[in-house]
């Protein structure tokens, strides 16, 4: 198949949370399969300042409502994967990909991520790629969708082209102001309530839901969370309403870069057959993070975008009231300044028990999954989530909350009541919370053989972008033979 994925960050060019890691290894896995991938992306000032890319296409003509603006289109490869690169200054070349300074969504995100999407599907056009699929990932990706049906229409070639999105986090959803419609070409058919229109503005994700040929969030448990009141961000009945051409893929994870027996960043490597590497991780990670040697204490590792979907409002006291035990917190985080005070509190108030890094640190994330002995990861929501799977390849317990991909990846008890690879509580609250860590810390402590057979359960699952990548084959081939949505 030839299959175009619009994403809005891939690893190894920018990245900003999970979907980068998604949007390089699943192209890659398909490529793997013998597919025709090609990655675009906007060119960003990141990109531009860091990589080395050459010229594709001079000047690109994308007609926006009323306009017609010309843009230039680089070309890179994320290791043997074409990607092409949209490049406009005025929208493109800033600091963030989404936001200012302060955080608040840049005010012109509907008419960037509009004109994106137009010229990815311009740019097929123009070297003669007419792709199979096209595959839009989040908010940023959704007016593709649109587009295509008028691209279906206008030109002959992309009569066979159907668009699959993906759901990655579908808290963020692209709000911009109604103001934009003209530009967007979003018609009085699409700005309505099944449709882009959301109490009288542009919701992106929502308009996606609707336009897109088949639908899929990042795990099982997700798609099913995102069909209910509870757990679809404001958006459940639209999702309902697509229910059958909408599925869940749980992602996969990279197993090149998350493997204790070749993991340059520890200096210590370990597998299930000799684990005694482990241990030294640990006394090593103690010593960097500034905490005492001793493997007899239970160290708990942490390392998260700090926002409240991690689940900060209720685990910090559970953590705070756990402190009072043998136990010790190694912590890497960046993000809201509340959760950040938080945390430097609670190490102020207890530097032999709980450290924190504030920062981003590829290397310390490395480390920390490691050397601990648990990972704990209690999110309000979490899509896929991917750290429960490197600590589960780690032979480091997840701690975590029964949501979304979580679920799908960790279980506390087997079905006859054997151990699991890790522990769970379902309520979002400090006191189920606590719970799950105390469960964890009593297995530690009184049960070595439950805690050891853990361990080996953990290290040996796999969930391969391989298996990942056939699931979305079936789900592009359903697409392909659908009619037009
Ligand atoms: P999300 O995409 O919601 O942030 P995931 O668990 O799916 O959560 O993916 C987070 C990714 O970002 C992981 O690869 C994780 O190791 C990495 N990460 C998050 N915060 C940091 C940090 N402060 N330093 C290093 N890596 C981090």
């Amino acid at each position: 198949m030839k299959i175009l994925f619009l994403s809005s960050e891939a690893t190894g060019l920018i990245k900003t949370g999970g979907l980068a890691d998604v949007a390089r290894a699943l192209p890659l896995a398909l490529c793997q399969k013998g597919h025709d991938v090609r990655i675009v992306l906007p060119n960003y000032l990141s990109i531009a300042r860091t990589q080395n890319y050459s010229p594709a296409i001079p000047s690109l003509g994308v007609s926006m409502g009323d306009s017609k603006l010309f843009c230039a289109v680089q070309q890179t490869r994320l290791e043997k994967l074409p990607v092409y690169l949209i490049e406009y200054h005025d929208f493109f070349l800033r600091n963030h990909p989404y936001e200012d300074v302060a955080g608040n969504p840049h005010p012109d995100n509907g008419e960037r991520f509009g004109f994106f999407c137009k010229a990815a599907l311009q740019l097929c056009l123009a070297e003669n790629f007419i792709p199979d699929i096209v595959h839009v990932n989040d908010w940023q990706g959704a007016l593709a969708c649109l587009y295509l049906h008028q691209y279906r229409t206008t030109y002959s070639e992309f009569a066979g082209t159907r668009s699959l999105m993906t759901i990655h986090n579908g808290g963020y959803q692209g709000h911009c102001s109604a103001s934009a419609r003209s530009f967007l070409e979003i018609g009085d058919d699409w700005f309505r309530a099944a449709g882009f229109e959301d109490h009288g503005q542009i919701n992106l994700l929502k308009g996606g839901l609707r336009a897109a040929d088949q639908l899929n969030a990042v795990s099982v448990g997700y798609a099913e969370e995102l069909r209910t009141p509870l757990g679809g961000h404001g958006l459940h009945e639209y999702y309902e309403a697509r229910k059958e051409a909408f599925s869940g893929i749980l992602n996969g994870c990279e197993y090149e870069v998350w493997n204790p027996s070749t993991d340059p960043f520890l200096t210590t490597s370990y597998d299930l057959g000799n684990l005694s590497g482990k241990i030294q991780c640990k006394s090593a990670l103690q010593a960097e993070m500034g905490l005492k040697e001793v493997p007899e204490v239970p160290l708990i590792g942490i390392v998260s975008r700090l926002t409240r979907q991690k689940g900060f409002d209720f685990s910090l006291p559970a953590i705070a009231k756990v402190l009072s035990k043998k136990v010790q917190f190694a912590i890497l985080g960046s993000g809201e300044r509340w959760i950040v005070e938080k945390i430097a509190r609670l190490s102020e108030m207890n530097p032999e028990k709980l450290q924190f890094h504030n920062g981003y640190n590829e290397a310390l994330a490395h480390r920390i999954e490691a050397g601990s002995d648990f990972f704990l990861m209690p999110s309000l929501y979490e899509p896929c989530g991917l750290n429960q799977m490197y600590s589960l390849r780690y032979g480091t317990l997840p701690i975590v909350r029964a949501v979304g991909g979580l679920r799908d990846t960790v279980w506390e008890r087997d079905v006859s009541g054997g151990d699991g690879t890790g522990f769970l509580f379902t309520e979002p609250n400090a006191d189920d919370t606590l719970a799950a860590i105390e469960r964890g810390i009593d297995c530690f402590t009184n049960d070595s053989a439950s805690f050891q057979n853990r361990i080996c359960l953990g290290m040996r699952q796999r969930f391969s972008w391989k298996n990942t990548a056939t699931q979305y084959e079936k789900v592009y081939s359903k697409a392909l033979k659908s009619p037009i949505n």
